[in-house]
């Protein structure tokens, strides 16, 4: 099986784990896509669901790593080749000087990405009729695994540590939606100008378009390399139903801001997060990523993850063969559009490892 297809059945059905203390610790909860573990399939590292409902039936397993580090992937007993997982960060073992180990501030995405919730509370999050239905921004926060507020002090440290002990090349700044007109803007600014005073380290912002679009310069005078405002979902019918609070800011602003994002930003350093099998269809997603294209913006499309203690815990995963069906031909269309996730200076589209798409890509360059 091609490693595209192989990614691509791994992420939709998840894997049942042989040993579950294998590889480092997964994301549980938290903001975006989470229950996964990183692993490491034919040098592509990518985020594979492992504690979702679908993952503890699914027929993919994965052995107990043998003694270089490898384990068999097999589906009914047919051995499909081998996975390593990356190994445990060693900032994980340090604190801040008030005592707040870094892990609580910022986490290792994939193999080499500090990601970090900036502010780990939302105005959409509050009532169970506004909250986007697939987020659990507040669960990592309730169960005691980050903290509500990352200081740039704090940011500065933990990556700073990050860079020199374990070599990560980019940083996720994500943050809930505050309050206010800005929508997260002036808080990665303050983050990202921290963090680039303490160490070269490419930075990703995430937020909800602001209402000024000054603050695509502020942000990117202070320090954000790259740009990612995330659609979720692409029609009308499916926002008002998934995510109810977010989709009172209407597609045509999400368009005029990507616009006004690219021309700060540069072409094809501001991104999107589209999470196939919400109830969209394949063509509204691959008609709404070609318009995305022509302006310059790469549509990372990422099979969604039921995760649990959501209200779509019991939502299906995308079948593998559907998202087959998007990637393959949007791989194409970024070919075609002069768009390639290795060219975007940091964050999601760049890593690559919730979605099969970059390794589409790559088979779609080969
Ligand atoms: S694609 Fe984004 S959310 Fe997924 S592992 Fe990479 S940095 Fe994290």
């Amino acid at each position: 099986m091609p490693t595209a297809q192989l990614i691509n059945e791994l992420q939709s059905c998840g894997v049942r784990l042989a040993d579950p203390k294998a590889g480092h610790e997964s994301r549980r909860g938290g903001a975006g896509p989470s229950d996964h573990k990183a692993m490491t399939v034919d040098g592509m590292t990518v985020m594979v669901p492992v504690h979702t409902a679908p993952a503890f039936e699914s027929p993919y397993v994965i052995e107990k790593p043998d003694a270089s580090g490898y384990s068999m992937v097999s589906r009914d007993g047919v051995s499909l080749g081998s996975i390593s997982f990356p190994p445990r960060p060693r900032f994980y073992d340090r604190s801040t000087s008030d005592d707040v180990p870094y892990w609580k501030i910022a986490v290792l995405h994939s193999r080499d990405v500090l990601a970090t919730t900036v502010l780990q509370s939302c105005i959409r999050y509050q009532s169970r009729t506004k909250t986007c239905q697939f987020c659990a921004i507040g669960q990592s926060l309730a169960a005691g695994r980050t903290i509500e507020r990352k200081t740039p002090a704090q940011l500065a440290e933990v990556a700073q540590a990050a860079v020199e002990l374990d070599g990560v090349k980019h940083m996720v700044m994500t943050t809930g939606t505050p309050p206010g007109r800005d929508r997260g803007a002036a808080i990665l600014a303050e983050s990202a100008s921290a963090v680039k005073a303490a160490v070269d380290l490419p930075i990703q912002g995430q937020c909800e378009p602001p209402d000024d679009d000054i603050w695509f310069a502020r942000m990117h005078d202070a320090g954000v390399d790259s740009l990612g405002m995330h659609l979720e979902a692409v029609t009308d019918d499916v926002r008002a139903k998934i995510m109810p609070g977010k989709a009172q800011v209407p597609l045509e602003r999400y368009f005029e801001a990507f616009e006004a994002a690219v021309a700060v930003f540069g072409h094809g350093q501001v991104s999107t997060y589209i999470l196939a099998g919400l109830g969209d269809a394949q063509e509204a997603i691959l008609a709404t990523c070609q318009k995305l294209i022509a302006l310059g913006v790469y549509p990372f499309v990422v099979p969604f993850v039921p995760i649990s203690g959501t209200p779509l815990e019991s939502h299906p995963p995308p079948a593998a063969a559907f998202m087959h069906q998007i990637l393959e031909p949007l791989a194409q269309m970024l070919r075609a559009g002069g768009l390639q996730a290795t060219a975007i200076k940091a964050g999601c589209g760049r890593c690559g490892a919730c979605s099969a798409l970059s390794t589409y890509e790559r088979e779609a360059t080969a």
